[in-house]
């Protein structure tokens, strides 16, 4: 029996997920690593990396085998030095890797560090830093060694760089040695339940208690638990009371949902969708709204680069830098011009950019994104790190109008299942058009492309993923201006 510091996660997120996991692995679907996935995990490695350099004396243990490692550990102990990765399992298989361990001399006890790349110490259900980091005490403790103090390093938020990385600045280390006390005793028990589960040859299927949740709050198991749910149902629509009120009524399906049931306008609109199995549009709010537009119509995408520890100066930890637009042009007589950069190096990435973005954004027309927030924010923080850009930016944003608004209201398909994503609107209106066959698929691809670019002296790859990153981009333009098409026909 074993169980990691990650199972003991999974098993307070949902005890029936981490059973199915570790049980039926061949019925369990979360375990996907998504591209996303992965480049949290490459981002929690390159900030404990970082904060090991504020230990400078630390030991790291390093094997593919567990047992050599807890050999390993045991035999740097003697050391009373510092270790990361230190390594132990206890009796009834407690296992734990610990980011570090520190001999403390004037207590002469062992203190534990936990590293997050998060700015803050959370509590929520998804990342409870405190009962993580107790379960390592627990761990550790079992295994004989009496723990002094407990801290959790994590990233300073109003860090801005400026110069060299200042490591006193960029992580705040917090002792939660009194927190982790108040929760030992839940954290004992969980445990316990935890082991306890994982002997379990069988699980009653019905004990899956997400029916009641809304559907963004289920994980990819539910369906293995609640086979009598449709893909869409009911939890995508409704929350609370009434979506209790229907799962006690056994009635999942949205075409289920009783004429006389209350429901919001939004609500009723959705589910009517679903029951009558075709469109709902509203031409002449589509053509009161896009008639407000001015042209030319200029159709803007970025692409970011999203990092813990921040890469230039004039950034915060976990800030997004712009390497990339995408432009189209649209004249009234329906003409079209595509404008694009891609930042080559670092350093002059947005310079660049925010230059020949002023070059081709002219001073009059509507700027069309699709989920303003994310344009809207970038240009903000453009507007902050060129400060003679600061009126450029601010018109643009006054200009911004956001096509995925008609998404959420005047033009709705079944078929959307209640979302205005653009991947999700894009194959329905435009099939044509896809993004399936390129060698960048989405965003965090793009993030990953950009650096690997930057980081070759092979220029026939450098040429070669050049491409790939503005194909994708032009794409998301590209898409725009065609589903405005659609639109703008009605
Ligand atoms: S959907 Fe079911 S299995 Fe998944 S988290 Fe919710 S209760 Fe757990």
């Amino acid at each position: 029996m074993k169980l990691t510091k990650t199972d003991f996660k999974k098993y307070l997120i949902c005890p029936e997920c981490l059973w199915l996991e570790k049980k039926k692995p061949e019925e369990f679907q979360g375990g996907e690593i998504t591209d996303f996935l992965q480049k949290l995990i490459q981002d929690g490695y390159e900030v404990e990396e970082k904060v090991q350099e504020m230990f400078p004396s630390g030991v790291f243990l390093n094997d593919k085998e567990d047992g050599i490692l807890i050999k390993k550990t045991q035999e740097e102990l003697k050391n009373k030095g510092t270790i990361f990765q230190a390594t132990f399992k206890s009796k009834r298989g407690l296992f734990l890797k610990a980011d570090i361990f520190k001999f403390n001399d004037e207590s002469q006890k062992w203190d534990l560090y936990e590293v997050k790349s998060s700015s803050e110490i959370k509590t929520d259900l998804q990342h409870n830093h405190i009962k993580d980091i107790c379960f390592q005490k627990i761990t550790v403790e079992e295994c004989g060694i009496e723990i002094g103090n407990s801290y959790i390093i994590h990233l300073n938020r109003d860090y801005i760089r400026k110069g060299s990385i200042d490591l006193t600045k960029l992580f705040v280390s917090k002792e939660v040695s009194d927190e982790i006390e108040k929760v030992l005793p839940e954290v004992s028990y969980h445990i316990d339940k935890a082991l306890e589960l994982l002997k379990q040859d069988n699980l009653n299927p019905s004990s899956c208690s997400c029916l009641y949740k809304s559907a963004g709050q289920r994980c990819d198991c539910f369906s293995y638990f609640n086979p009598q749910v449709p893909e869409y149902s009911t939890a995508h629509i409704l929350r609370g009371k009434k979506l209790e009120e229907l799962v006690e009524a056994k009635i999942f399906d949205p075409k289920d949902i009783p004429e006389d049931f209350e429901l919001t306008e939004t609500q009723r609109v959705k589910v009517q969708l679903q029951k009558i199995g075709r469109s709902i549009i509203n031409p002449i709010n589509i053509q009161t709204t896009l008639g407000k537009l001015k042209y030319p119509l200029y159709f803007l995408d970025y692409e970011t680069l999203l990092k813990p520890i921040p890469v230039l100066d004039g950034y915060s930890p976990n800030s997004q830098l712009v390497f990339q637009y995408s432009l189209h042009i649209m004249q009234k007589d329906g003409s079209l011009e595509h404008f694009e950069y891609l930042a080559s190096d670092l350093e002059n990435s947005t310079s660049g950019l925010v230059e020949s973005l002023e070059e081709n954004i002219g001073k009059v027309g509507s700027v069309l994104v699709w989920y303003e927030p994310f344009e809207k924010t970038r240009n903000i923080e453009l507007g902050k790190l060129h400060p003679e850009y600061a009126e450029f930016f601010k018109d643009v944003n006054n200009r911004v109008y956001d096509l995925m608004k008609i998404f959420k209201k005047d033009y709705l398909m079944p078929e959307f299942r209640g979302s205005a994503s653009i991947k999700k609107v894009l194959p329905i209106l435009v099939p044509e058009l896809s993004y399936k066959n390129l060698n960048v698929q989405d965003g965090t691809m793009a993030m990953s492309v950009w650096e690997e670019m930057l980081s070759t002296n092979d220029e026939e790859k450098i040429t070669q993923l050049r491409k790939d990153l503005l194909t994708y981009c032009e794409l998301d333009t590209k898409a725009m201006v065609e589903i405005f098409k659609v639109v703008s026909s009605l």
